[in-house]
């Protein structure tokens, strides 16, 4: 037994639909991803996000392959110094989100690979940053669409350096330091974003998630998601899951 089996948890995405033996949350009614139907969504007025100012600055952070995904936190040594120096506020939230990873879900083929859908529509990638509310521990994620782009040149800087370290990050529990933008990563531009309540998209499955789904998509090349594919694994997304009675909230006429 090799010493990181205590610490692997017991799932895969090889049988989402078993995750509710282990993580009964998995069974709830409030469960992610869900298929965002545009039609159906109601238009809200919430105010516009603010990004803590040092978002826009360059910091080192850990990647990590945790064996179901790529998860990039700070890195250690700056941690403690600069974790309360991410955050984001407004966008109909309430009080101050701090930042705590972000990670990419694929597919195995162009044709699926997003985890939510936007009227039916699948993307071959879904980019994640997990915020937290430090006083009542209330979580938001907000969600991006990636969409394959032919021209290297228009492919985002960012998420290519994501890809292109994953030559070093084959096995589960390797690490990898890194300099990232997450302003660059994380494009807001335009606000236009959904929201509803729903859960984590992996075990344990907790529901009273704020999801922020923003309508702007972000270029990557075929070639990035090969590396992910290749290096990683092939793929690491969740089927969709019945909306139920939620409404679905959006910002934007059209
Ligand atoms: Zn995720």
């Amino acid at each position: 037994m090799s010493c990181l089996d205590e610490f692997k948890e017991d799932w895969s995405y090889d049988d989402p639909s078993n995750w509710h033996e282990r993580f009964p949350s998995a069974r709830g009614n409030f469960q992610s991803p869900i298929n965002i139907k545009l039609s159906q969504s109601v238009i809200q007025n919430y105010p516009p996000f603010t990004l803590s100012p040092k978002c826009k600055n360059r910091y080192l952070y850990t990647l990590k392959n945790d064996d179901h995904k790529l998860t990039v936190t700070l890195a250690k040594e700056n941690k403690n110094k600069n974790q309360g120096d991410l955050w984001v506020r407004g966008g109909g939230l309430t009080g101050t989100f701090h930042f705590v990873n972000f990670h990419l879900h694929w597919g195995g083929h162009d044709t699926h690979g997003s985890e939510h859908e936007l009227s039916g529509c699948r993307f071959p990638a879904e980019a994640h940053f997990i915020f937290k509310n430090l006083e009542n521990q209330e979580m938001t994620i907000f969600a991006f669409f990636l969409n394959i782009s032919g021209r290297f040149d228009d492919e985002n800087t960012e998420w290519k350096k994501y890809a292109d370290a994953t030559s070093l990050l084959k096995n589960n529990g390797d690490k990898y330091n890194c300099i990232f933008y997450l302003s660059t990563l994380m494009p807001i531009e335009g606000n236009k974003f959904f929201r509803y309540i729903g859960s984590l998209t992996t075990p344990p499955c907790t529901e009273g998630i704020i999801w922020t789904i923003f309508y702007n998509v972000i270029p990557i090349t075929e070639h990035s998601l090969n590396l992910l594919r290749n290096n990683v694994m092939r793929e690491s997304c969740r089927p969709i899951q019945s909306i139920n009675d939620r409404i679905i909230y959006r910002n934007f006429d059209r």
